[in-house]
């Protein structure tokens, strides 16, 4: 990918746009709501999408008919690049409008259109995605959630798990089993299911960072018309695998600027302590930034593609860099690393008030903290290499086991 001059000229008006609208109430926003923070002014973030929406600097992506700004890839990477260069407060509509839209533009009805593009394009309606159960994560196939027809209806019942900010979603896209005794991949639907109704319960799980990102989700009987199935009922498989892979391609896209800011935090941390002049360390922080500019490269090289096995290699790249850029932080700070913020009282609160965290952490111990998810989420690793050692390499499928119902 190469940047031409009518793409540089995009680039100075976000960057114009995001430093004029970054201020006033907005400027305390810089930086909130990132990994393991996203409990972080929610309202403030959520009325800050809102502007960015007004201003058309949502769903750039989506063609111009959609109500999208019929972006280019580069100006979407060049929009990415501005905004997280510029320090703005993580979106809270990324599932809406970076995974569910795109496979509603492709794969819905005029009707869905309709329905469901504008409330995500204006953030009045949030998204989460259900898809992960206890018994289908790297196993997707094998999703037990089931629904069925009743009169108008859909009716689910099931339980859904690591659903990212359901209990601040209005809906959330379910897959599920509408063809009773299907197996795998046959018999799936890819239904969207209101989340404010009384048959559906989230609970928070706790993360290593004492925060909850992610959720449990049950439906015991939750209620969607009959016509808010996207594709025909039994496609679900298809279109599931259509948001997959969305999800892996657009990830990435602004995330390595984030990266980079962090390593040069971490640089700077290490310029004023002892490990600036520690060999082992220099050594490792000069591997950091070469391993970054490999990830921007690939990602660069790679991103118009729709090759699964790039999107691969490219989500292995960047999630082993981050991960290992979380642990190399905690040897830039040595011991004090391993110290959490006393709470009131001189230690640690062991039970947090409703709403607070249990303990405090700073930036650098969440960085650590919460990259260990990174090469989980989106298709673990093990995963990634199935798909590289199957795709690239013509090495034989593994087959589930047998024993698999
Ligand atoms: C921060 C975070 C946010 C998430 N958000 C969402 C969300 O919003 N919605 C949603 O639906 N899901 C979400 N997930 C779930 C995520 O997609 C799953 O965690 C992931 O697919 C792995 O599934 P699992 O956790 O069930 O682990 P498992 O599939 O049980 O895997 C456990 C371990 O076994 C390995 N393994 C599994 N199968 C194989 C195999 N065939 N060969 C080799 N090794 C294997 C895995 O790599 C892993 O190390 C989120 C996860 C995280 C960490």
């Amino acid at each position: 990918m190469r940047f031409t001059p009518q793409d540089e000229e995009f680039r100075a008006e976000v960057r114009a746009w995001l430093a004029a609208n970054l201020t006033g109430e907005f400027a305390a926003l810089r930086g909130a709501g990132g990994p393991g923070r996203e409990h972080e002014r929610h309202a403030e973030r959520l009325a800050w999408n809102r502007h960015l929406a007004a201003a058309g600097w949502t769903c750039l992506g989506w063609p111009a008919e959609f109500g999208g700004r019929g972006a280019t890839l580069a100006e979407q990477v060049i929009f990415h690049e501005e905004y997280a260069r510029a320090g703005a407060p993580a979106r809270v509509t990324i599932v809406g409008e970076e995974l569910l839209g795109p496979t509603l533009i492709a794969f819905g009805t005029k009707e869905q259109h309709a329905r469901f593009l504008p409330p995500i394009k204006q953030v009045t309606e949030l998204w989460c995605q259900g898809y992960s159960e206890p018994g289908a994560g790297s196993d997707l196939a094998n999703v037990a959630t089931r629904a069925s027809l009743d009169g108008n209806q859909w009716v689910v019942t099931g339980q859904k798990v690591w659903t990212s900010l359901a209990h601040v979603a209005d809906w959330c896209f379910v897959l599920a089993r509408t063809e009773p005794g299907s197996r795998r991949s046959a018999g799936l639907s890819y239904l969207l299911v209101p989340m404010r109704q009384s048959r559906v319960t989230v609970r928070p799980i706790r993360q290593l960072t004492g925060t909850s990102e992610f959720n449990e989700v049950f439906f015991d009987g939750a209620r969607t018309d009959a016509a808010n199935v996207v594709g025909a009922p039994g496609d679900g498989w298809r279109i599931a695998k259509a948001t997959l892979a969305i999800e892996r391609g657009a990830a990435m896209l602004g995330l390595q600027v984030g990266f980079r800011r962090e390593l040069a935090d971490l640089v700077e941390v290490a310029r004023h302590t002892a490990a600036g002049s520690d060999p082992l360390l220099r050594d490792k922080l000069a591997r950091a930034w070469i391993g970054l500019e490999a990830v921007r490269a690939y990602a660069l090289d790679t991103l118009d593609g729709d090759d699964d096995t790039e999107a691969s290699v490219l989500k292995i790249l960047w999630s082993r860099w981050h991960r290992n850029v979380g642990e190399l932080a905690m040897e830039v700070l040595g011991a004090p690393s391993m110290i959490v913020s006393a709470g009131p009282g001189g230690r640690p609160p062991q039970t947090p008030p409703a709403g607070h965290e249990p303990y405090d952490l700073d930036d650098w111990q969440r960085l650590f903290l919460f990259s260990r998810a990174d090469t989980i989420y989106g298709g673990s690793d093990e995963i990634q290499h199935d798909i590289i050692a199957t795709r690239a390499l013509g090495l034989p499928r593994q087959e589930p086991p047998p024993d698999r119902p």
